[in-house]
This record gives C-alpha cells, sequence and structure tokens, in this order.
C-alpha cells in the first residue's frame, strides 16, 4: 500500500509484505491482524489469505514514484524481519530505501534477534530509520539489540504500552538512567480497540525522564482507550492531546524533521 497514513508519527504506509504472527504480548490485540483476518476467505478481496505472510512485490517500486519527501512507515501490516520473509525479498526493499534519499524510511520491528542476525546484510542510509516495539520490561532487552545496530536514527515504539519500563541496573546496584544512550527518538501510547489493556499515567514520566536524560525526542501519541475513559476525554483514543495535561503535550521528532 502507498497510503496517507492516520498514524500522527509517519506520513505514509508502504506494505511490500502483509500478515504476521503473534510474538509477544504487545500483539495480543494486533491491528493488522483484526484488519486483515476479516477478509479471509473472501474471494479476490487484497486480504483474501487473512494474515498469513503475502509479498507484495508490485508494490517495491512505489516510493520511487512519490516526488515530494514523505516519512513512510514501512510494512504497517507486517514486520519486516519476520523469518518468512525471505532475505532476497528484503534486500530488494533495502535497496528501494537506499535508491530513495528524499523519504525517510521508518523500520519497526519485534523481531530483534533477526534484525541483528542480519545487521550487515543491508546498507542503513541516513533516511533509513530503525525501530523496535517495547510494550513492557520482560521485552526491555530489544533496546539492546537496537543499540548494536548500525542505523544513524534509531527509535522506540513503546506502545501499546501495558507495563512500566525500568532502567537495568549496573554493576554497583544503581540504576542506570542512562540506558537509552544511543536511541534518538521514544513514542509512547496506550492500546485502543476492542479489549484494551490500560496505560498507567505513572509509567510515562520516568520514560520521558530516561529520554531527556540522553537528548532523546519525546512523542506522546495516545492515552488509549482505557485511559481516556478513565481521565473523562472525549477522543476515543485519546490522541487529541489539547485535552491532556501540559506536561504530556509532547510531540517531538528526532532531527528536527518537523
Ligand atoms: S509483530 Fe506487529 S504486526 Fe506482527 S503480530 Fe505483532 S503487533 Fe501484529
Amino acid at each position: 500500500m502507498g497510503d496517507k497514513s492516520k498514524i500522527q508519527w509517519t506520513d505514509a504506509t508502504w506494505g511490500c509484505v502483509t500478515g504476521c504472527s503473534k510474538v509477544s504480548a504487545g500483539c495480543k490485540n494486533c491491528y493488522a491482524e483484526t484488519l486483515t483476518e476479516r477478509f479471509r476467505g473472501v474471494p479476490g478481496h487484497y486480504f483474501e489469505n487473512g494474515f498469513d505472510i503475502k509479498l507484495r512485490p508490485d508494490k517495491l517500486d512505489l516510493p520511487r514514484r512519490w516526488q515530494k519527501p514523505r516519512m513512510v512507515f514501512v510494512n504497517s501490516l507486517s514486520d519486516i524481519f519476520h523469518k518468512d520473509i525471505p532475505l532476497d525479498y528484503v534486500k530488494q526493499m533495502f535497496k528501494v530505501m537506499n535508491e530513495c534519499p528524499q523519504h525517510t524510511f521508518q523500520i519497526l520491528t519485534k523481531r530483534h534477534e533477526r534484525m541483528l542476525e542480519l545487521a550487515n546484510e543491508f546498507k542503513y542510509s541516513d533516511n533509513i530509520w530503525l525501530g523496535v516495539s517495547v510494550e513492557d520490561n520482560n521485552n526491555r532487552e530489544r533496546i539492546e539489540y537496537l543499540k548494536k545496530m548500525p542505523a544513524k536514527t534509531k527509535f522506540l515504539s513503546l506502545e501499546p504500552l501495558i507495563g512500566p519500563i525500568y532502567p537495568p541496573k549496573k554493576a554497583n546496584g544503581d540504576f542506570d538512567l542512562y540506558f537509552l544512550k544511543g536511541i534518538n527518538w521514544c513514542i509512547i501510547g496506550g492500546e485502543s480497540g476492542p479489549g484494551a489493556r490500560p496505560m498507567d499515567l505513572s509509567w510515562i514520566g520516568p520514560i520521558i525522564g530516561l529520554a531527556r536524560n540522553v537528548g532523546a525526542a519525546v512523542f506522546i501519541k495516545q492515552m488509549g482507550s482505557v485511559l481516556a475513559k478513565e481521565l473523562g476525554l472525549k477522543s476515543r483514543k485519546g490522541e487529541d492531546m489539547s485535552e491532556w495535561h501540559p506536561a504530556w503535550r509532547i510531540r517531538e521528532f528526532p532531527n528536527d524533521k518537523r
């Protein structure tokens, strides 16, 4: 797909692959699964195969045709480092990204192990941002994998945030308050939709503090539907930041991109 995106931190999505499989707690209410499974078995429908991995090679060249520079979220309905996506195909995607420096590509994965295994297979030009999703402290190790990657701009999608994230402890027993060193951007968001799990306001401040310690930009996307209801917000996902306490109204981009 080359759709204009409703996601506040990007301009468009580029879906050369659709489909994925669940890998951790953050995947429980996967939006992409809900969207695609609805059409499973509908003959001729784009999502006839539901959430099964499907390559979409006809979309590969799309970014070459976009004249205006865009921020492009790569594979919003999949995970580029899923083991069932052939390496050669991912290489073709990287070739396009490297040959389209006018665009900024945002890659987000929960497959941190394959991401690192393949670190030297691709060139990460400055226009290719790389991020991992971290939903709670159980998946904090993804951050350590990301830090080892050769991308210049590295980001975290802490969405859906379903638990607090603590810094690890140093050898002397103190918390390592600089453990986000090397991370340029933290996106924070609560879950929305059926079965949404609550985000707690008390989890946000410490993350902002950790980001500030290392000069990372912060983007608070939404409070999530449960917290929005609790706070009496009118926006369903709690995405209208004019309704928030001023302390949370932070929507920054790395590299002064906007
Ligand atoms: S990794 Fe992302 S796309 Fe894949 S199942 Fe989990 S939430 Fe969905």
